[in-house]
């Protein structure tokens, strides 16, 4: 089976053409510049081809992307008939949606709908939609939405406590993202353990951070909210800050809300926290290797961050069997592991510190750990891939 996956900013296109049964990628790229001029950046037979090719509309994009997929020279299909279907990545399902769907008119009204809690995002995704269904009109098209996968989570831990009427009148309550990507590392971590029923609690740690507790498979929290400005802090983003400080800083500097957001989510996090010096975990390691305290200072503050949510997701679960890690920093930086399970003995997590410093999918927690620990690489591509599969094959 052949399943294109699309990524649509809202001036990018990003693809994939993947079999979901062995997550095989046979070709992937890059449509940039979408509205101004258009660039095509194609991988495929091993060759990287940069294409400059007029894409005034994300449909120009969509079209240069099925070209190069069939091109003679370059493309990996003879015909776009033997692409199967197509998955696309939403970011915001709102409350209309508790997983991957197949589109129709009414999921496009149901995407539509949550434009005012994705305001950026999902009329882009909506571009990418409607750009394959015009070139596309017979195949099949899935929506797989980043925040599915955490519409398990109970009221309790949904729920904002801030007057009714914004939850029931405005949709405004947590409901996290990465969900693709937690999602897929719930399912191959089951795998992993070989069981279905635990508890777990998921640090995807990269540019963008957000973590989850997992029941039996199940989301029951997570640190994301209604945008993912909130949790642990990150690359450029604060997360959780008293709200508070959003109104001292407008008043004080003259600053509007949307500048405020705009700094709290470009400007601050660990890159902040460094004094400026970088967003980057490697360049972090690096200050703080040559002495500059305010590198140390924020990786010690994300490391605290992160190990004060896992003990909390701990209470929220009743217990943890297995901690994950994921993405660029919780798969690469095992320094960074290291000093979150440092804070985490009491509840009886025990690195082996040769597991830790290896790479790739593996257990890193010693024999007597009373927890699993585990670094899990993420494969968004690959779940949304899996969801399409799975959805069209049940259709027919
Ligand atoms: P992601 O958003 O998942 O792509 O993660 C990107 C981030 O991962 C980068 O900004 C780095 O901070 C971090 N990263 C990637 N490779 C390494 C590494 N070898 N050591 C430490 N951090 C890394």
């Amino acid at each position: 089976m052949n399943i294109l996956i699309i990524n649509a900013g809202s001036s990018s296109l990003k693809y994939q053409l993947m079999d979901p049964d062995t997550g095989v990628v046979s070709a992937k790229g890059l449509c940039e510049r979408i509205g101004i001029d258009g660039r095509l950046n194609h991988n495929a037979n091993g060759k990287k081809v940069v294409k400059d090719i007029p894409m005034p509309t994300h449909s120009e994009a969509i079209a240069a992307t099925l070209d190069i997929l069939v091109d003679a020279v370059d493309g990996v299909i003879k015909s776009t008939d033997e692409i199967d279907a197509v998955g696309h990545r939403v970011l915001h399902g709102g409350m209309e949606f508790f997983d991957s769907c197949i589109i129709d008119d009414e999921v496009i009204a149901a995407i539509e709908k949550c434009i005012p809690l994705g305001p950026l995002h999902n009329p882009a995704n909506l571009m990418g939609i409607r750009a394959c269904q015009a070139v596309m009109p017979t195949t099949p098209q899935v929506a797989v939405f980043d925040t599915a996968f955490h519409m398990t989570m109970p009221p309790k831990a949904y729920r904002y406590a801030i007057p009714t009427e914004y939850f029931k009148n405005d949709s405004i309550r947590r409901y996290g993202f990465h969900g693709t990507s937690h999602k897929y590392v719930a399912k191959r971590t089951a795998e992993l353990v070989g069981k279905t029923e635990f508890k777990m609690v998921n640090c995807h740690l990269g540019n963008g951070s957000s973590m989850s507790a997992v029941l039996n498979g199940k989301c029951q929290d997570t640190t994301m909210g209604l945008t993912p400005l909130a949790g642990v802090p990150m690359g450029t983003r604060s997360g959780d800050i008293d709200a508070a400080v959003v109104q001292f800083i407008c008043n004080k500097y003259g600053m509007s809300v949307d500048e405020c957001l705009n700094m709290l989510n470009k400007k601050s996090g660990v890159l902040a926290l460094s004094g400026n010096v970088s967003s980057d975990f490697r360049d972090l390691g690096n200050g703080a290797a040559e002495g500059n305290e305010e590198c140390q200072l924020a990786l010690d503050k994300f490391a605290y961050e992160v190990a004060k949510y896992v003990g909390a997701y701990a209470a929220a679960l009743k217990g943890i069997d297995v901690l994950t890690f994921t993405a660029g920093v919780g798969e690469n930086d095992g320094a960074t592991r290291a000093a979150i399970c440092d804070y985490l003995g009491f509840l009886g997590v025990k690195l082996d510190p040769e597991l830790n410093a290896q790479r790739g999918e593996h257990k890193i927690s010693a024999e007597d750990s009373k927890v699993q620990v585990w670094v899990v690489p993420t494969n968004e591509e690959l779940m949304i891939a899996q969801d399409t599969a799975e959805l069209v094959k049940a259709a027919k």
